[in-house]
């Protein structure tokens, strides 16, 4: 009989952690896990899930107008955010029955509490004060919206969290920042009628993805009439006495809506889970440190997903999580591989990328083929929709390998998981060029590309 209560105890019910319990429970080790608030996490309850069926929500207006131009009339149509809200939290509340279901069908025994370390085998039940023991822990507790408390009036402001529970639909809203949660939410809002302002201290939105995405979204979005502010701040937000907010920039401009949302990145929850007493090591952001195989620096302690800052996405905390029963529960020692993730911005347009940018990858080769195409899709012709496709693909011109990808426009999103495979394999540009096209489809043009549009050579556009 083992010493320890538990064979693994979790901290966090979110995609990685109940992907860990979940899974060495179903191996026979005995699981215990906790969650303060529902179990899924950001992802399941106030992330990824709901903020796609806004999306989908937020597309019908234009739907509606697209209409038109293919035979269709279509009558009044009106939106009613407390049915969406209801519908959504409908399904929330399935998705997280799923989850415990997962958990409870492989006999984990769940806890709904906060729990803290107490100790590198040790931790204790917040709610009841119990202590329980397990040979290993391991911390999958997130991470929140970055709150600003010091900017003046920020008690007023929201953040993503409260985006998924707003008692009405705003008028008109402010958005802070330049990152997917900002362009996401911007395009959100205004496809669901609200008067919306982006506001972000960089020259150019999307800071870390390639230059044609950032520039192509931030033009779609204006055209659509959502007003973008760069390279500006907010100074200060104040509520006015029939409950709207003014918000003041550094660049004197007052802007005036119902909500204003911060989404400035998101910080690791670490704070009063008794981490550093136990002897865990965090990094200047407040991220718990791990090694190649998520082990903290006390030898009995992992730390998984959001948590340790490593990659915030969902798959990649559902990856380092598989990773760890692989090393720890199958002795086969298994290292995260963070290499050419593919992802997607939900904007609208949608922005689906793998691998490297080509600034990044000018940086990198001495020489690189830049492939690009820019085009009305076939839909568009007869909608009457203006918006253009971008495609674009970056060849290392020293061995053909593609090193990058990246699409805005419908669907991009599903072409990039394909895509992932692709780069993921080590394709060269050849394999794209003899890879038989899909007609009619965007897609196509990926593999109808032959010659560069341009190339970089040393940095320089030639
Ligand atoms: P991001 O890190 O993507 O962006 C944060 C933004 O806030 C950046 O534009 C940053 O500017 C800006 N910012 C940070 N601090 C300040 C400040 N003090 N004043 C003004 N601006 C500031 O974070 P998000 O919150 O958008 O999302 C968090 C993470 O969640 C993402 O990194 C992503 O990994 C994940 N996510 C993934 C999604 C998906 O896969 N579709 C969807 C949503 C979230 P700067 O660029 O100058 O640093």
């Amino acid at each position: 009989m083992s010493e320890f209560d538990f064979d693994l105890f979790v901290i966090g019910g979110g995609s990685g952690g109940v992907r860990a319990g979940r899974v060495a429970a179903s191996l026979g080790k005995r699981v215990g896990i906790a969650e303060e608030y529902r179990f899924g996490g950001t992802c399941v309850i106030r992330g990824c899930v709901p903020k796609k069926l806004f999306v989908y929500a937020s597309q019908y207006a234009e739907h509606f107008e697209d209409a038109s131009g293919f035979g269709w009339s279509v009558g009044e149509s009106r939106f009613d955010w407390r049915k969406l809200i209801e519908a959504k939290d409908k399904e929330i509340t399935r998705l997280e029955g799923l989850y415990r279901k997962g958990l409870e069908n492989n006999h984990a025994t769940i806890y709904e509490s906060r729990a803290v370390l107490v100790d590198g085998h040790t931790v204790r039940i917040v709610k009841t004060g119990q202590l329980v023991t397990a040979e290993r822990i391991v911390i999958a507790t997130g991470a929140s919206p970055a709150e600003h408390p010091a900017l003046p009036g920020h008690e007023h402001t929201i953040t993503s969290n409260e985006a998924f529970h707003l008692e009405s639909l705003p008028k008109a809203i402010l958005v802070a920042g330049g990152g997917y949660i900002a362009v996401e939410f911007a395009n959100i809002f205004h496809g669901l009628g609200v008067e919306t302002t982006l506001i972000y201290r960089g020259k150019e939105v999307l800071s870390r993805f390639d230059g044609d995405m950032r520039r192509g979204l931030h033009k779609a979005m204006e055209e659509k009439g959502i007003r973008i502010l760069c390279e500006d701040i907010f100074e200060k937000i104040e509520k006015r006495p029939d409950g709207r907010l003014v918000a003041e920039t550094m660049k004197g401009e007052t802007l005036v809506a119902d909500q204003v949302m911060l989404a400035l990145g998101r910080r690791p929850n670490t704070q009063d889970l008794g981490l550093e007493s136990a002897g865990i090591a965090l990094d200047e952001k407040g991220a718990v440190k791990v090694d190649a195989y998520s082990r903290t620096s006390v030898a009995s302690v992992f730390a998984l997903g959001d948590v340790t800052d490593r990659v915030q996405l969902t798959p990649v905390a559902i990856h380092e999580a598989m990773c760890f029963i692989e090393t720890e529960y199958r002795d086969n020692p298994t290292s995260p591989d963070h290499d050419l993730i593919p992802t997607a911005v939900f904007s609208q347009p949608e922005i689906g990328t793998v691998g490297l940018s080509e600034e990044a990858a000018a940086k990198q080769f001495s020489e690189i083929e830049v492939y690009r195409a820019e085009f009305r899709t076939m839909k568009a012709t007869l909608s009457g929709r203006a918006e253009k496709m971008i495609m674009k693909l970056i060849v290392n011109a020293a061995d053909r390998k593609v090193v990058g990808a990246h699409i805005l426009g419908h669907d991009a999103g599903e072409m990039a998981q394909l895509l992932g495979i692709s780069l993921k394999a080590g394709c060269t540009k050849d394999d794209f060029d003899r890879t038989m096209a899909v007609h009619p489809t965007a897609a196509e043009e990926l593999v109808t590309m032959y010659a560069p549009s341009y190339r970089v050579r040393d940095g320089e556009r030639v």
